[in-house]
């Protein structure tokens, strides 16, 4: 019977030597986690764990993950990385991918980390590692402001306040269900709407290729449910001809990016341009789940 990588459940680890920290505790003060552990008589001790860094894969500084791999040494990597070695330690060599560290596994579920956005008011707290997949869909992320050279940061409702109160002079008011004119100079590259009942921000950008004009439209907002969903259709015609467009669900992107789209953009061919330099589009923008429902 070969015990290596085995761990009673309940045994104390304060008699296994400790492993060298990888690096030094984050003077921050916001690399910390909240240790919980439950003993018997159902009373939770819990603790702090200034480095959360020595919870990350010490070979792609990723959080560690369940299943977590030993080697015969001891030392630690997660299973993709086990995987991508050939199952070789990069410490040492020896194999390493068949034996779990069932303790580690168990102290990366326990520690307990706030969202990354907890400064800015969400409250929800995650397994360590968790907290990442959990920000992408935070509705407390930051969104940038969208006017060319203006540095302003800050919740979406705040953003919406701040447009109206100091680029209204550049931007367009649009409300749901109505179709409206977009009509975006090729070299200004954006255009903002603004709705004019929650002030929702909507940036309809265009990118010029060698074959036409590409063109996005995003609504600036945090890719979380019920924050800011809608849908739209565009149309852009050159007098004789028009193209029309409908999208179910309009991204939701917390800053605008000025480099060409590898997807989601709608591409006027340059023969439909015309030579002209105005897009002469119209949109219609709809706010999810109320077009049914409106009365
Ligand atoms: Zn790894
Ligand atoms: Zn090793
Ligand atoms: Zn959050
Ligand atoms: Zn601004």
């Amino acid at each position: 019977m070969n015990g290596n990588g085995r761990f009673l459940a309940g045994e104390g680890s304060s008699s296994r030597p400790k492993r060298p920290r990888l690096s030094s505790p984050a003077e921050d003060g916001e690399n910390v986690g909240e240790v919980t552990a439950t003993v018997a008589g159902d009373e939770v001790r819990s603790g702090t764990l200034v480095d959360l860094d020595l919870l990350d894969c010490s070979v792609c500084c990723q959080p560690l993950s369940n299943p977590i791999f030993q080697c015969d040494n001891g030392h630690v990597a997660c299973s993709a990385c086990c995987t991508n070695l050939r199952n070789k330690c990069p410490s040492c060599a020896l194999p390493i991918g068949v034996y779990r560290n069932r303790m580690m596994e168990r102290v990366v579920e326990a520690i307990i980390v706030p969202c990354p956005n907890a400064k800015h008011g969400c409250t929800d707290k995650f397994s360590y590692g968790k907290e990442l997949a959990h920000e992408k869909e935070c509705k407390f992320g930051l969104c940038y402001c969208p006017a060319p050279g203006c540095n302003y940061s800050g919740l979406c409702k705040d953003l919406y306040r701040h447009y109206h109160a100091y680029h209204l002079d550049t931007c367009k008011g649009f409300t749901c269900g109505v179709n409206k004119d977009a009509w975006l100079e090729i070299s200004e590259k954006i255009l903002v709407l603004q709705e004019r009942r929650d002030g929702a921000l909507v940036a309809v950008q265009c990118f010029e290729e060698e074959q036409g004009v590409y063109v996005t439209v995003n609504c600036i907002a945090p890719c979380a449910p019920g924050v800011s969903e809608f849908s739209f259709q565009l149309t852009y015609s050159n007098g004789a001809k028009s193209m029309s467009f409908e999208f179910d669900e309009m991204n939701q992107i917390q800053k605008v990016s000025f480099q060409t789209p590898e997807k989601g953009f709608i591409s006027v061919p340059r023969y439909f341009l015309d030579g002209r330099t105005t897009l002469k589009m119209k949109i219609c923008i709809n706010r999810l789940g109320e077009e049914e429902d409106s009365d």
